[in-house]
């Protein structure tokens, strides 16, 4: 089957007479698909994204402690790729007439489609003044606020984001108390769970566990129990939301908000729409929703080429295939936790701790940036 069949808007008028691919959203998942489609396919591709400079979103709470990591202009990560690349912000999406209309007020038309926009704090879940690291310029913020001297602060949410900022920060001096709903480490092996503890406490983070916030004010927290958490800041961690873009659309999408997608990441309302990373309900081949993380983002982004590609050639796409290998935590610069878990995400109790396991994340993360100029590199077990 021929582009021109396959998309009989393409060419139209004398135009572009390659397919034409829309991908929404650089971040990790975005910028990825957008690399590895130029690289698979002939497609004319087009990358929006509301900022001219790549995010390493996983090193925000370094940022956030003080930390200026490398932030690439997307013009010099696509530099010779044929990928053409629009600073904007994407408003609106209207399927029917496969177009997407931007803050400027122009629009992009495409043959296909791969939303990956991303996600962001919360700002539901805790009311108040509440600091966040989701986005660089939340994580900006929170660093120019903590640059005063050291401060006391409340980090709301014992995940990995949380455990994260609060050994970042306490290795930086602040005064840090991490508050958490549940056990610290729940989902973590026995082994993993002391390790946080240990270096919680070397680092002189407080952990109030089992403690729900219900309200940030400027002196602190204030807990269910009416107890309070005295802090200069409190940053919120806990629950990340999508855009409301692809429900406006009138995508099908979970209750979070995620555009429901089948094997081959596409939309189960609209075939010619995938979606990928944090903003995408994508699931492993036993029905496992994939957790929002760069670990889960970027292998989408490679099937997301191969389901293109096979659409492109009038094959059928393979399915995404995805296990889980580790999990990988930083807990300030010389410490870390590599935890070795099931296929499905469960743990093993087999772990690395200490600088080891510190130097394994780091060239994790070194990684996530380096697939983003070499799409081939492979990206999951
Ligand atoms: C501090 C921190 C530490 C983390 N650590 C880890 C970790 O160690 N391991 C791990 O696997 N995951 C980690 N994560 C999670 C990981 O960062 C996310 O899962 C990942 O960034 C998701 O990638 P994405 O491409 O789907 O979305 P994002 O990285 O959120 O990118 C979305 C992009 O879309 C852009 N955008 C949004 N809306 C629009 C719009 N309307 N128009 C145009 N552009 C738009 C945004 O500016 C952004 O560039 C961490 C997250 C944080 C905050």
């Amino acid at each position: 089957m021929t582009v021109q069949e396959l998309f009989p808007t393409t060419g139209a008028g004398g135009g572009e007479t390659r397919a034409r691919v829309v991908v929404l959203g650089g971040g990790y998942a975005g910028q990825l698909a957008a690399q590895a489609l130029a690289a698979r396919t002939d497609a004319a591709v087009t990358l929006v994204n509301d900022g001219d400079r790549f995010v390493q979103r996983v090193r925000l709470h370094e940022t956030a402690a003080g930390g200026a990591p490398a932030a690439p202009r997307f013009t010099d990560l696509l530099a010779g790729t044929g990928v053409s690349f629009v600073d904007d912000r994407a408003e609106a999406l209207d399927p029917g007439a496969r177009r997407v209309h931007l803050r400027d007020g122009g629009a992009l038309g495409y043959d296909l489609l791969v939303y990956a926009l991303g996600s962001h704090a919360d700002p539901t879940v805790l009311p108040g003044p509440v600091a966040d690291v989701s986005t660089a310029a939340g994580a900006t913020r929170l660093r120019e606020r903590l640059a005063l001297g050291p401060a006391r602060v409340a980090v709301v949410g014992g995940g990995l984001t949380g455990l994260e900022l609060a050994t970042e920060l306490g290795e930086h001096g602040h005064h840090v108390t991490l508050v958490d709903a549940g056990t610290l480490g729940a989902d973590l092996s026995a082994r993993g769970a002391r390790h946080v503890r240990r270096v919680c406490a070397r680092l002189g983070v407080v952990v109030r566990e089992h403690a729900r916030a219900v309200a940030a004010d400027d002196g602190g927290l204030t807990l269910t129990d009416g107890t309070r958490v005295a802090a200069d800041v409190v940053v919120g961690t806990v629950g990340f939301a999508v855009g409301d873009l692809a429900r406006r659309a009138g995508l099908a999408v979970d209750g979070d908000g995620r555009v429901l997608v089948g094997p081959d990441l596409r939309s189960t309302s609209h075939p010619d729409v995938l979606a990928v990373g944090d903003a995408a309900a994508a699931t492993r081949a036993d029905g496992q929703l994939l957790r929002m993380a760069c670990a889960t983002g970027l292998p989408q982004a490679q099937q997301a080429a191969r389901t293109v590609a096979a659409l492109l050639a009038g094959t059928t796409p393979e399915p995404l295939r995805f296990r889980y290998a580790l999990r990988c935590v930083s807990l300030g610069r010389r410490d870390g936790l590599v935890q070795f878990v099931h296929a499905d995400d469960s743990p093993r109790e087999a772990v690395l701790t200490g600088r080891l396991a510190a130097a394994v994340k780091e060239a994790i993360v070194v990684n996530a940036l380096r697939v983003q100029r070499h799409p081939w590199i492979p990206t999951s077990a």
